[in-house]
């Protein structure tokens, strides 16, 4: 997959790309990221990005004609899902890096100041949030989006199964997990994943996603698929079992 990024802070994405399973993933060729500075295609004389809002107010907006520019560059005639990284855009949950998993190529408009002039989002197919809080600009949230879809492809992750035993994956949250020493500092690693016994590991680990889940997000229950054992250990766990 290809993934342009349209930014006027390149320099922000070094840590994250250059770093772990982004890199491991573009240094086998798995994912292409390309960062593209906005302000290189500015046609003002200071290369200025941003302009004051049409009817006054607070800060900046960002001018459509860089934006505009860069992306006739960068898209060209290729079939590109362009995304503008916005507090008023869909969710991002597992199943939105899902259904982006599965795109050819993306392209991410990362905002700032007081976000874009509307217009550019004639040129966008998808506008992304990651949660209800406001951030200075679309950066971190691209990194975060970036992240979250690169585990998705395949060959990204080192075990294929990582993906689909992470929390949310199945609607659940996960269990929580134990490696070597098996006792430290007085506490012991539940006798059960210690036997061997795949059947009633994987027994306790649903159990334990279930409980976790009920206890810490609820609401996320009404939308998990639940075999009808699930349901009545949740009862159970309802009536203090
Ligand atoms: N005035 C805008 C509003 O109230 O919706 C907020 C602008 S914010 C200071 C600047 C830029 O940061 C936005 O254009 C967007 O690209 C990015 N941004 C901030 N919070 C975000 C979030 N929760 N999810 C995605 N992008 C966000």
């Amino acid at each position: 997959m290809r993934i342009d990024i349209l930014t006027t802070f390149p320099e922000m994405f070094a840590g994250v790309f250059g770093s772990s399973i982004l890199k491991r993933a573009c240094d086998k060729g798995i994912i292409e990221y390309r960062l593209h500075n906005i302000r290189d295609y500015s046609a003002s004389k200071h290369k200025n990005t941003d302009d004051y809002p049409f009817g006054g107010g607070a800060g900046m907006v960002m001018m459509p004609q860089p934006v505009f520019d860069c992306m006739d560059c960068v898209v060209g005639d290729r079939d590109v899902h362009c995304i503008y990284m916005s507090p008023r855009g869909r969710v991002l949950t597992q199943a939105v890096a899902r259904e982006l998993a599965k795109k050819e190529a993306l392209l991410i408009l990362c905002g700032h100041y007081e976000g874009i002039d509307e217009r550019i989002m004639s040129r966008m197919n998808d506008e992304i949030s990651i949660g209800d809080y406001v951030l200075t600009g679309g950066e971190l949230p691209a990194m975060v989006l970036v992240d979250c879809v690169s585990r998705m492809i395949d060959g990204v992750l080192g075990c294929p199964d990582s993906a689909e035993y992470e929390s949310f994956s199945d609607g659940l949250l996960e269990y929580p997990q134990y490696t070597r020493p098996a006792q430290i500092r007085g506490m012991n690693v539940p006798e059960v994943l210690l036997n061997g016994n795949h059947a009633l590991i994987n027994k306790w680990r649903r159990e334990q996603s279930l409980k976790t889940t009920l206890e810490r997000r609820p609401e996320l229950l009404k939308k998990a698929e639940l075999s009808p054992s699930d349901k009545l250990y949740i009862e159970s766990l309802k009536r203090g079992e």
